[in-house]
């Protein structure tokens, strides 16, 4: 609790929040005996150690006092003013947000939770609060255990990827990774221990090399570090390579900090020249960023022993950008100090990447000033999306101005197609209603209806549209074949003179319009004018008592 003690010290605004939630919370115990306290002090020391400003760390004290104390979000308004009280009322809000793991589309339930949040600091909060959640686990009742873990590994561990958090998403993800996977997680300790250990002793060993190396050539090292593998990255891993630990050339890797870009670079000349790279291996992310902003040159040589091991070069923002993201971001506000910020590289964003990964990235790279940059934290890039919800839950997302013909289509083609009306919110509303984010959309099929063209008026999904056209189309064909004009029967027979003769004389005695004969032997069809069914199938059977017609049959065209 060093950094947290250290800002009490400092701040009034945490020394009240710290006191107000210690009372509050006084009596109350957590599941593994501790006094309640303790976790609100944990989430706080976390978003301190973050670099979070003094407004963000109430709010991580202060987190669940509305929730689990009589104490109401009126008074921490009174006491604690308008930002801490936004910051609370978020966490609060997301908490209920839960993840049961039959949702389709858990991307969707991550830009929800964004949607709600509205405010970076308010999921900082939330990951501090997950993150000591996951170490309490333990005590927590199994059923539960799941839940909370299967959440974390699907939602909160990628949220904290997505914003860069590296160190944390992988924490989140390995404190998670026991409960769910057990019996893989056993068979990893088991098998990787030995292993981890001898590659540590060897990364160990490499250190004064290189440091005498980059001596000679006058490269300032700030630090080596060797990075142990991540048992869930790992396991990932190891899915991918048939379980073979030979494969995994980063179980420990090395880490180079150096002061500056040229220097990454420089390094990496003199390691390549010290002990021959694997080819193909060697990533530039420094000129290349990830999707989420990781820069760092890695590359693979074969080592002394010709032990394969993977190398990192990075400098001290690199590294600190990857390890914490956006929250190193904020760190460098927080210190009115840009210039490390504006002096990135210009990220170029991955083709694949998706739209709101962009926009978040977008959006950490435009503001200027420490307050342009607060005014930024608002999460504002859902203005031309809107996260509608099905009754059970799951998010869909949607355009703005997107109606329940929309919603249909998003959910199924054919729920789309028979669609009958629609419900939001309990509320029967017309087909064209504007739907708005947080609505629950119900959609009323019927079997027998079909598309109308009036919804292509209204309709704001290129999909929707694509799916009414083609209905209406298939309508129309079908509509089509279903007015024949006339009746062909298709005789084969076997020739002799007269016999045509004879059969249209039988066919007219029948009371039958004849219009064309096609006469191709063995086939002879016949077109008549349009005749019932019954009255055809008469003629038919007459025509077959013909010793000549060995077949008779009859279609409408
Ligand atoms: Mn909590």
């Amino acid at each position: 609790m060093a950094r947290l003690q250290e800002i009490y010290k400092q701040n009034n605004l945490v020394q009240r929040a710290y006191d107000f939630s210690k009372q509050a919370h006084v009596g109350q115990k957590r599941k593994n005996g501790d006094p309640y306290f303790v976790h609100c002090a944990a989430a706080a020391e976390s978003v301190a150690e973050w670099g979070l400003d003094e407004a963000t760390i109430a709010a991580a004290l202060l987190h669940d006092v509305v929730e689990d104390t009589p104490h109401t979000l009126e008074e921490i308004k009174n006491q604690f003013g308008e930002d801490v009280t936004f910051l609370v009322d978020g966490v609060t809000k997301i908490s209920k947000v839960r993840y049961r793991g039959i949702e389709a589309k858990v991307e969707n339930l991550r830009k929800f939770i964004l949607y709600l949040s509205q405010d970076v600091r308010v999921i900082l909060v939330k990951l501090a609060d997950r993150l000591h959640n996951m170490k309490t686990l333990y005590a927590v009742p199994s059923q539960k255990q799941k839940r909370i873990a299967l959440e974390t590994m699907e939602i909160y561990a990628p949220l904290a990827y997505r914003l860069g958090m590296q160190k944390l998403s992988g924490e989140l993800e390995d404190l998670a990774f026991p409960y769910l996977y057990p019996q893989e997680h056993k068979w990893l300790i088991e098998n990787i221990k030995v292993r981890f250990e001898e590659r540590e002793k060897y990364a160990q060993r490499l250190k004064p090399m290189i440091e005498s190396e980059f001596k000679k050539n006058d490269i300032t090292v700030s630090r080596i570090e060797s990075r142990a593998k991540r048992y869930t990255s790992l396991y990932k891993k190891l899915l991918r390579y048939d379980m073979n630990i030979e494969s995994i050339y980063d179980l420990v890797a090395l880490r180079i900090i150096v002061p500056s870009v040229e220097d990454c670079y420089a390094a990496l000349g003199i390691i390549h020249k010290m002990w021959p790279p694997l080819p193909h291996r060697f990533k530039d992310y420094v000129a290349l960023p990830k999707a989420n902003g990781y820069r760092s040159l890695h590359t693979t040589v074969f080592g002394p022993e010709n032990k394969i091991t993977e190398i990192q070069i990075k400098t001290e923002v690199m590294h600190n950008e990857a390890e914490n993201g956006i929250a190193a971001h904020f760190a460098y506000h927080q210190a009115k100090d840009t210039k490390g910020y504006l002096e990135r590289v210009a990220a170029v964003a991955d083709k694949k990447e998706l739209g709101w990964i962009q926009q978040l990235r977008q959006w950490q790279n435009s503001f200027t000033n420490p307050e342009d940059f607060l005014n930024s934290l608002k999460i504002d890039f859902f203005q031309d999306r809107i996260l509608t919800l099905t009754p059970k839950g799951e998010v869909i997302d949607l355009p703005d101005g997107a109606t329940p013909v929309d919603f249909a289509y998003q959910i199924h083609t054919e729920i789309g197609n028979q669609c009958s009306g629609a419900k939001v919110n309990g509320k029967i509303v017309a087909l064209s209603h504007s739907l708005k984010s947080g609505d629950v959309v119900e959609i009323i099929t019927q079997k027998t209806k079909h598309p109308s063209e009036s919804w292509l008026n209204f309709v704001r999904t290129g999909s929707a549209k694509n799916h009414i056209k083609s209905a209406l189309r298939r309508v129309m064909t079908t509509f089509a074949k279903k007015e024949p004009q006339s009746t062909e029967i298709k005789l084969v027979v076997q020739d002799r003179s007269g016999l045509l003769n004879e059969i249209s004389e039988m066919i007219r005695r029948s009371h039958f319009n004849i219009q064309a004969v096609n006469n191709n032997l063995p086939i002879i069809k016949i077109t008549c004018n349009l005749t019932p069914k019954e009255k055809t199938e008469k003629l038919l059977e007459k025509l077959k008592k013909l010793k000549e017609v060995k077949e008779a049959n009859y279609r409408l065209v």
